[in-house]
């Protein structure tokens, strides 16, 4: 009995064992199964992540082409703005054109006269203090009103001309040219021909391209009285005539050929050029060191001046720019004036009749370029 359970048992043992051996492995290889999923999926979520990295970057790509879109419309946004930026100059440059830009030019003005303060003439040939600089005209054309000038305004200067005026500070006899710059305005300019004509002065005038298109019939009106239209430019925006040597030469030939359209003159020349603020000194010393050159290559002449009534800043009443006029004129022969045309200028030309009295009182002779060319 006790044989038969011990052998029952040992069957039980090994049907035991058996399964054990059986269920092992299969735990087992279910274990390394399972592993491997785990490792399978691991490298999966791994691979997931990876590729939602990718496509998250591809995803930040993918707002790019909008970007670049949107760059592409901010190009297209700055064309506009620079579109909008010349527009504007434009109109400020309409604005310049027109007679109610006072307030520009008497900005412009006071630049010019800060300049002016700043610098000495190279010009003046003298070495007398060239506290004023600005430029006079030689008028080329054939003047009916003056035929006495052998001159004409249709040619090119030539070398001897241009010397001639570069030398003009320096004379044995005393004379005096007097200069306006920046017109010719409707309000003003009339006045100073009405005085001219009058005194039966000659008078160099350095007109402005923006004033020119509003005043054509004041071009005409100072040629036809034998004066000399000089060039100042176009805009008068220091930022535009200096922005680089060749500027001063185009504001040059844009003013030239509105000349030209005023007069009906397609040959005009005016020849010479004045800086606006002058030609030596101040923040654009250098441009405009380099654009005196390039004038010269076109034949283009520059003038400067060595006396001012300062009627462009400060001066307003008929006693300060007398002041200003005898003090920088004082013990000079040859005399150039820098005075203003420009619309809000009514003061100088209600001083004009005095200054040409100080001028006639002291000996000195009026003359314009036309008498030195
Ligand atoms: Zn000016």
């Amino acid at each position: 009995m006790m044989y038969r359970i011990e052998v029952v048992e040992k069957k039980r043992k090994r049907k035991l064992i058996i399964l054990i051996a059986i269920i092992i492995p299969i735990l087992m290889a279910l274990a390394v199964f399972s592993g491997i999923k785990v490792a399978e999926h691991e490298y999966l979520s791994k691979r997931e992540n990876i590729m939602n990295f990718s496509q998250e970057k591809n995803y930040n790509n993918a707002p790019n082409i909008p970007n670049n879109e949107n760059n592409n419309s901010s190009e297209e946004e700055k064309g506009n703005n620079n579109q909008s930026i010349v527009n504007n100059n434009k109109e400020n440059e309409q604005t310049n054109t027109g007679e109610t830009s006072k307030q520009n030019e008497v900005d412009q003005q006071s630049s010019d006269t800060n300049e002016v303060n700043q610098q000495p003439s190279n010009q003046n040939e003298s070495g007398s203090q060239n506290s004023n600089n600005e430029p006079e005209q030689n008028q080329n054309e054939t003047d009916t009103q003056n035929p006495s000038n052998p001159i004409s305004q249709n040619q090119a200067l030539t070398d001897s001309q241009i010397k001639a005026i570069n030398s003009i500070y320096s004379s044995d006899t005393k004379r005096v040219f007097l200069t306006f710059d920046d017109g010719p305005s409707s309000t003003v300019t009339p006045t100073i021909l009405d005085t001219l004509k009058k005194e039966n002065i000659k008078a160099t005038f350095f007109v402005l391209g923006t004033m020119v298109k509003s005043n054509p019939e004041m071009i005409k009106r100072e040629k036809e009285e034998g004066h000399y239209i000089a060039n100042h430019g176009y805009s008068h925006v220091y930022k535009k005539v200096y922005e680089n040597e060749n500027k001063p030469l185009e504001e040059y030939n844009k003013t030239n050929e509105l000349i030209q359209n005023a007069l009906n003159d397609p040959t005009f020349q005016s020849s010479v050029f004045r800086f606006p603020g002058g030609s030596n000194g101040g923040y654009y010393d250098d441009i405009k060191t380099k654009a005196k050159k390039v004038l010269e290559k076109n034949h283009v002449a520059y003038l400067d001046w060595n006396c001012l009534t300062n009627d462009s800043a400060g001066a307003t009443t008929e006693e300060e720019m007398l002041k200003n006029l005898k003090s920088t004129a004082k013990g000079k022969n040859s005399v150039v004036v820098l005075m203003h045309d420009a619309p809000n200028k009514k003061q100088t030309a209600k001083t004009l009749p005095k200054i040409i009295k100080y001028f006639k009182d002291n000996g000195y002779t009026f003359q314009n370029l036309y008498d030195i060319l």
